[in-house]
């Protein structure tokens, strides 16, 4: 047993986890034209492809389904053009990228090709690394191209040496937080009728599409826990799970955990707005009005609070809130302030027992109240860059 790393306990940081986890190996090179046997029955079924309807989402609209062709041929076709770009690879800085870009998505789009297994990781990781190669500087985990990759594993691993890593009971690395139940609060969210553009703009862009980038699963993910609605990330996870294209069991699981600060992160007090978070990458509301149609007209400077506006303008916009669109389901301004009080009362009383093992007992500064950024785990900005993904 002494020879295995870190005692055989998952690194629950992501610097630690690199620091052991070292250098990937290189790929298998070997090519397959057949699936190879495994066991030694020396048979093997091909079974059809399961018509989405056999598989549960006879409710999902096709719309835009064909967007995610699948095959491995189609996988590398993507990424050799994600890699084309090769001052676009060695310049990528994950908090930088823009979270409301649709036409020509912010990052590589890759995950629903990892998921399934139909792009190796390791082949992925090693041509990145070409790339680096050639080109005179290059960003470094964990903002970089490579560094995305070893989020993937470093969620594998902690999920995997973690009894009850998709729960919040039981699980000796989760914050225990007595979140609110509302059927109609969570209903809201989950069909992307919240009242807040932004948020539900995601999250009908999640059920087109099944997949949104980074930036915009934080925003969601942020409001339907400890920002807005103080609903179980339990609850949030399950619908990602489902509706995703990239779903993924540790990963969708270790970003719920983090983004709803019961793991690995902690600054609860850092708040994404869902009214200037999307506002400054995309002022004219580009995305909102291309997911919610009802909002096309809405004048600019009110398209992230269509509330707002008023009537004469409402209806000059074809779009009477509480009519044509919802009002807001709650007031941001005060829901997060009590998601911040709630959050201040359960770590003080994880701390004082249960909760999680890495942070128990430290002097939590993240529980001060502090002067708040309106919105915000803003990663480019953040002073901790080792939290910054
Ligand atoms: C609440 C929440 C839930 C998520 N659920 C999933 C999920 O079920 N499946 C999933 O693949 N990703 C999930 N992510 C992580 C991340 O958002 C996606 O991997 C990424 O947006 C996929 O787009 P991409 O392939 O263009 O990423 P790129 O930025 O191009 O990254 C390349 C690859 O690195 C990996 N990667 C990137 N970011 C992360 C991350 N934060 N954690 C782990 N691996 C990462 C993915 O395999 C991704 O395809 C979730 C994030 C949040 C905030």
């Amino acid at each position: 047993m002494s020879n295995l790393k870190n005692g055989g306990r998952p690194p629950l940081t992501y610097q630690s986890f690199v620091n052991i986890a070292g250098e990937p190996p290189e790929p298998v090179v070997e090519e397959y034209s057949v699936i190879p046997l495994i066991g030694d029955t020396g048979e093997y079924e091909l079974f059809p492809v399961p018509k989405l309807e056999e598989l549960g989402y006879g409710d999902i609209s096709q719309e835009d389904v064909p967007l995610f062709r699948g095959g491995e041929t189609e996988a590398l076709k993507r990424m050799r053009e994600s890699l084309q770009d090769k001052e676009w690879v060695a310049k990528f800085e994950k908090p930088k990228g823009d979270p409301s870009a649709f036409l020509k998505p912010a990052t590589t789009v890759l995950s629903p090709y990892l998921k399934f297994g139909c792009l190796s990781s390791r082949y992925f990781y090693h041509c990145i690394q070409d790339v680096y190669m050639s080109s005179k500087m290059h960003t470094k985990p964990p903002v970089s191209l490579t560094g995305q990759l070893l989020w993937r594993d470093f969620f594998y691993t902690v999920s995997f040496g973690t009894p009850n890593f998709d729960h919040m009971k039981g699980n000796k690395i989760c914050k225990q937080i007595p979140w609110k139940e509302s059927e109609e609060l969570f209903v809201a969210w989950r069909d992307g009728r919240t009242g807040y553009p932004w948020i539900d703009a995601i999250m009908i862009q999640l059920r087109r599409w099944g997949w949104m980038h980074h930036l915009a699963r934080h925003s969601v993910a942020c409001f339907l826990t400890r920002g807005d609605l103080f609903i179980h990330w339990e609850k949030g996870r399950d619908v990602f799970e489902r509706l995703l294209i990239d779903s993924d069991w540790a990963i969708n699981n270790g970003n719920w955990l983090w983004l709803s600060c019961s793991s690995f992160f902690y600054q609860y007090h850092r708040i994404y707005s869902p009214i200037s978070f999307g506002k400054k990458y995309d002022p004219n509301g580009d995305y909102i009005r291309h997911f919610i149609p009802a909002l096309k007209h809405m004048p600019r400077e009110y398209i992230y609070e269509p509330w707002t506006a008023p009537l004469s303008v409402q209806e000059k916009a074809r779009c009477i809130i509480g009519r044509d669109y919802p009002k807001p389901v709650v007031d941001h301004a005060a829901a997060s302030k009590e998601c911040r009080d709630r959050m201040g009362e359960a770590y003080a009383s994880s701390r004082l027992g249960g909760g999680d093992p890495a942070i128990k007992g430290k002097k939590a500064s993240n529980s001060r109240q502090r002067k708040v950024s309106e919105y915000a785990p803003d990663p480019s900005k953040s002073k901790q860059p080792k939290k910054s993904r």
